[in-house]
């Protein structure tokens, strides 16, 4: 059993020109990654053909991932925000299909954001009705559609593993699953064994990320927990890489996620040790499995 690993875009660049999409696809691929997780924050930057192209000629696989903002935010009571949000995610849905991607994922489900107060009850069906919507377009070219609940900081919806599986169930699609981020876990779960577990074969994409989004091993992570429950369980999905510094910026996204220091410059060096320390620790779960309660 081995996993898809894969690097998020922003290791590399901030932008989406041909260059920097070359640049991009050509370190994935150098480090030694199968998989390119590539920002569809504004769905309209991505050139169809071109990436599609890239990833071809580096044989690899591709993600994409995004979160709504405020003003297109489908966890709401306003119905032009909720239409305004649904329009981006087809879009974004449209670009995972033309570059051949098999994944669309991230806070699909509402605005990544610091919310003023809680959500309601209308605005959280707001948003199961249009992700069942996306899931049941994006089941026709196979696609799966990752609900990736994040801190309190960043949603108001979903912030843990059980209010996504009860989501979900509200959505009831096959093809619409969790996707778990260690550097979220880490903030609003009591630990990684038991939320893992809980999940079962929903689990479908997984994000690895320091606790500081830096490089793995130097925050306070706990990755034997983590890599002994995804071994334990036989998760067999993609597993990215995140991590984020100001030394890379995406105007957009770093702002959203509060990047405001720098954690490294190199990516070639991060990347590169990312993904030995996930192999690495995913072989040796899998060596040691049966081994944990
Ligand atoms: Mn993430």
């Amino acid at each position: 059993m081995t996993n898809p690993l894969g690097v998020h875009a922003l290791v590399w660049t901030g932008g989406w020109t041909p260059e920097e999409a070359e640049l991009a696809i050509s370190s994935t691929a150098k480090a030694g990654y199968d998989l390119i997780e590539i920002p569809a924050l504004d769905p309209s930057r991505i050139d169809v053909a071109d990436t599609k192209a890239r990833l071809d000629a580096h044989g690899l696989q591709a993600g994409l991932s995004l979160g709504l903002t405020l003003d297109t935010d489908i966890n709401s009571e306003d119905p032009a925000k909720v239409e305004r949000g649904r329009a981006t995610l087809m879009a974004a849905l449209d670009v995972t299909r033309g570059v051949g991607a098999g994944y669309l994922g991230g806070v699909l489900f509402g605005a990544l954001a610091k919310y003023p107060g809680p959500t309601t009850e209308q605005a959280r069906r707001n948003s199961a009705a249009v992700i069942k919507e996306l899931a049941q377009e994006a089941a026709k070219d196979n696609i799966t559609v990752g609900l990736e609940f994040v801190n309190r900081y960043e949603s108001n919806l979903l912030n843990t593993v059980q209010q996504t599986l009860d989501f979900l169930d509200l959505i009831d699609e096959s093809n619409a699953v969790v996707h778990a981020d260690v550097y979220h876990m880490n903030i609003e779960e009591n630990g990684f064994r038991k939320p893992f577990l809980l999940c079962g074969d929903r689990l479908g994409y997984v994000h690895i990320g320091e606790s500081n989004r830096g490089y793995l091993g130097q925050g306070t992570i706990d990755f034997d927990e983590v890599f002994g429950a995804l071994a334990d369980m036989d998760y067999t999905g993609p597993i990215t890489f995140e991590s984020f510094s100001s030394a890379v910026v995406d105007p957009q996204l770093s702002n959203t996620l509060a990047v405001w220091r720098n954690l490294w410059s190199d990516g070639m060096d991060l990347a590169t040790h990312a993904r030995s320390f996930m192999a690495d620790g995913l072989e040796q779960a899998r060596a040691t499995r049966g081994s944990r309660g």
